[in-house]
């Protein structure tokens, strides 16, 4: 007997009745407008018919997890129907684990884990043996060469359950993409209903494009955005406005926290202690326990990095800051829509960084508006990717002929190759796993498998770290912010992997500086097409060298940083621009140096044409005179370690990829350029020098 009188919206009525219908569906909606409801009901509808039926929910972190399965337990006391949810992954106590594999119908988890479990399948048998449903939350996080690989990862999971006799039905949720449909086939191999339709009422939302003011009689310089950010979060919040502010880097969330704080403070202490920073690398019992309190509005101000982007429900909010551009049109909207999600209007203010891709909006807000989300991208015929999946596949259940319908687009290849490894062998069952690791520890579902850095601040520990984060936040002399207080650190030490830091209240902040050196290890294919191009290994090698110590975006010193250099090996492609091509560019007075940096981030932001992966997964460098080749080069690489194919996929297609990125240049309307051609959404110092029209040149002549 229902307990509460639940009404549904039209898009919440519709999911329900396609996956009623026995479909697969897709649910577009923007940021909890319901989707949980419209998972739940078919899965505790399947549950009261058969008792026995399970369901898997997958989400891409465990905070989500977590945030779900104190809905579906409250769902399960108002229903009375017993559906013993409970969240399985490395968090779980060993103890436990029996247990919830065999007594709950509901299991949250997440990608990592379920790469873990697979091997396992066998002790899984009655939860897998009965999975009715597979939920898939926020599907749009599955892109690129995770996405690829979580695609791979499913395939494997649907074998396993194909296996014991079921074929479950899958609910996906996404944020609004360009491809929604087509997304969730690849990640799946399913084809889907969608739902779209968002009946959930909303208030008015203002959106606010906000360009720091001037600051010298020239109009050249204007007011840093972090202080403007600051400023307009202290406004918000005297306002009485439950306001959530995201930042580009956990660094500014820290500072602007501390910022917001001593302005308040000189207000009221209340108000002051209402502000709290949330990002990674706090320890997992901090971050609950501000989630909890954002929820109860016990505290309602918190300056996020994009770690709160993804829906963990946290009320309603009157204003979202989002201090500079996040890079995506779907991360603003995703970050946007975090304001105003009942009848109340809202506000959202987006605050441009003084580079030229924030600048481009404030000159361009239309284009902003009108501006397509991206598609999200996953390749199925990455032979890297497939690899190694197929291999974790033969663990544990022998790969024969029919598998092939797991994994179509490479399966013949995959086999030969692993067995030419040595890694398979053939018996009368089937092709089996015949290397020495576990298969499953062999690949990281993600990216480089970094180093991690633990923090400690008199004998407790702190936080963690990659080793990358620590090179910049916690060498000697670094001040690590942390819940807006602030360390200095003394020591880190490389061979431990930990940082000593010792609190001391200091109103300065430290910023590490690197320049990176690509070399090129061992070339693996050159071809000539008038120019030279090259595939080869790589070494790329960041090099932090200095340290600047600021005092509200201002430097006030420098000091030499003395650490030994973090390098790490992928396969990148190049090419070298002939010598008349350079001096064509500088006999006509422009800016050669801007116009192959403008080609290099041009032609990256055209790469997932080709390589369908997404543009996060790719590095560049151009250079007028490279070490290794003795001429101008422009490098293009993938950036994970070891590299992941996408690199090889643009060496074969660089003259269709010369011709597009030419295309895209010539016919963007732009003067000097903009994000939709040469700008980078890296941010920095990364947009510049540009010179769209050497650009241009050097292309047509390529
Ligand atoms: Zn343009």
């Amino acid at each position: 007997m229902l307990k509460k009188d639940i009404h549904l919206y039209s898009h919440q009525a519709e999911a329900i009745n396609k996956v009623r219908a026995g479909n697969n569906v897709v649910i577009v909606t923007p940021i909890a407008s319901g989707k949980t409801l419209a998972f739940n009901i078919p899965v505790l509808e399947a549950i009261t018919k058969d008792p026995k039926s399970t369901a898997l929910y997958l989400y891409p972190t465990k905070a989500l997890t977590n945030d779900q399965l104190k809905v579906l337990r409250e769902l399960e006391k108002e229903t009375g129907i017993q559906a013993y949810p409970n969240v399985y992954d490395g968090d779980t106590p060993q103890s436990q684990r029996a247990s919830i594999r065999e007594n709950s119908k509901i299991i949250l988890s997440n990608p990592y884990g379920l790469h873990q479990y697979l091997p396992w399948h066998y002790k899984w048998r009655s939860f897998l043996g009965n999975l009715k449903f597979i939920i898939i939350d926020e599907a749009h996080v599955y892109r690129g060469v995770f996405g690829s690989n979580v695609a791979m990862l499913l395939r494997r999971l649907m074998r396993i359950c194909n296996y014991y006799h079921e074929n479950p039905q899958i609910i996906i949720s996404s944020a609004t993409i360009a491809n929604p449909k087509e997304h969730a086939k690849k990640l799946t191999g399913k084809d889907f209903e969608i739902i779209s339709n968002d009946g959930a009422p909303r208030g008015q939302k203002t959106f606010m494009f906000w360009n720091p003011p001037f600051i010298d009689s020239t109009n050249t310089t204007r007011r840093s955005t972090h202080q403007e950010t600051k400023d307009l979060l202290t406004i918000s919040i005297t306002k009485n406005l439950q306001t959530l502010c995201f930042t580009t880097s956990r660094q500014m969330a820290e500072l602007i926290t501390r910022w917001t704080k001593e302005d308040l403070r000189k207000k009221s202490s209340q108000l002051a202690n209402a502000v709290t920073a949330y990002r990674a690398g706090y320890l997992p019992q901090e971050r609950r326990e501000i989630e909890n309190r954002l929820k109860t509005k016990s505290l309602i101000r918190v300056v996020s990095t994009n770690a709160l982007e993804l829906g963990i429900d946290i009320g309603s909010l009157d204003s979202v800051i989002i201090s500079g551009y996040p890079g995506t049109v779907i991360s603003t909207w995703q970050q946007a829509r975090r304001a105003g999600r009942t009848n109340a209007g809202s506000l959202v203010t987006l605050i441009a960084f003084q580079n030229p891709l924030d600048q481009y909006f404030m000159k361009h807000p239309k284009d902003f508006f009108g501006r397509p989300h991206e598609q999200a991208i996953i390749d199925l015929h990455n032979r890297y990717i497939s690899l190694g999946h197929v291999m974790c596949a033969a663990s544990k259940l022998p790969l024969t002929e029919t598998d092939k319908k797991y994994f179509p687009e490479l399966f013949q290849e995959s086999i030969q190759a692993l067995e030419q490894q040595n890694l398979i062998r053939k018996t009368p069952r089937g092709y089996v796993y015949s290397g020495t690791a576990r298969p499953v520890e062999v690949i990281t579902l993600e990216s480089i498998t970094d180093k991690t850095v633990t923090v400690t601040c008199n004998g407790t520990i702190l936080e963690t770290l990659t080793l990358k984060k620590a090179y910049e936040e916690a060498h000697a002399g670094a001040v690590l912010l942390h819940q807006g207080e602030t360390y200095i650190s003394e020591e880190l030490d490389l061979n431990k992997l930990t940082a000593k830091v010792k609190q001391e209240n200091v109103n300065y902040y430290t910023e590490a500086i690197k320049t990176v050196d690509v070399a090129i290890k061992k070339t693996l294919e050159e071809k000539q097409i008038g120019i030279q191009v090259g595939l080869g290994e790589l070494t790329t090698t960041e090099f932090y060298h200095t340290y600047v110590t600021k005092s509200y975006d201002e430097v006030v010193e420098r000091n030499p940083l003395n650490l030994p250099p973090l390098s790490f090996s992928t396969v990148g492609m190049w090419f070298i621009i002939p010598e008349e091509i350079k001096k064509e560019i500088e006999d006509r007075g422009l800016d050669f140096d801007g116009g192959i940096h403008a080609a290099e981030h041009a032609m990256i932001g055209m790469s997932p044409i080709f390589a369908m992966c997404d543009r996060w997964d790719i590095g560049g460098l151009s250079t007028p005179l490279h070490p290794d080749t003795g001429k101008p080069t422009i490098f293009i690489y993938d950036g994970l370690e070891g590299g992941i194919g996408i690199s090889e996929n643009l060496y074969q297609h660089i003259k269709p990829l010369f011709e597009k990125t030419l295309e895209l240049i010539d016919n963007c309307e732009c003067k000097e350029g903009c994000p939709s051609c040469i700008y980078s959404p890296k941010g920095g110092n990364e947009n510049k020098p540009l010179d769209k029209k050497a650009a241009s040149i050097i292309l047509k002549r390529l």
